[in-house]
């Protein structure tokens, strides 16, 4: 075998291609051969860096990719919560304002008065409710990509 014939063994013997025998010789002539030894030597740097590129690229782009849904989640979470509790804050608000302006007024019903109290009260259940179940889902989203 010449050099060039062993030149053209580096790829396989990197991969680990070579059977036992060729890997032997292949290994003996590097001994004894200096010139293929140092171009082994440069090959193998090659081989390792191009690797290297090819692993470290898919990679980058998942965590990129990651990271924007935590965010996208995480904004539509937020989003969420705020308008929740605007929600329940005007609500009450307008509630007050309601229940002060039915109290005051004479000609409406004792009835009429109990059953707008009683509404105000579970419209504010349900907008608490939401709210709480928002903030479960958050939580457990932000839980599975602690996970992944
Ligand atoms: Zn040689």
């Amino acid at each position: 075998m010449t050099c060039q014939d062993y030149k053209n063994l580096m790829m396989a013997y990197i991969d680990g291609e070579l059977e036992a025998e060729a890997k032997k010789t292949f290994e003996e002539h590097l001994q004894s051969c200096k010139e293929c030894s140092d171009e082994f030597k440069e090959f193998k740097q090659l081989k390792q860096h191009t690797d290297e590129i090819k692993f470290t690229e898919p990679e980058e782009r998942i965590w990129e990719q990651y990271w924007q849904n935590v965010y996208n989640r995480t904004e539509r979470a937020t989003g969420w919560i705020l308008f929740s509790i605007a929600s329940i804050l005007l609500l009450a608000y307008g509630g007050f304002k309601a229940i002060e302006a039915i109290i005051r007024d004479p000609s409406v019903g004792l009835i009429l008065k109990a059953a707008l109290l009683i509404l105000i009260a579970g419209a504010a259940v349900l907008f608490v409710s939401v709210l709480r179940e928002r903030i479960y889902f958050w939580k457990n989203d932000r839980y599975k990509d602690v996970r992944r």
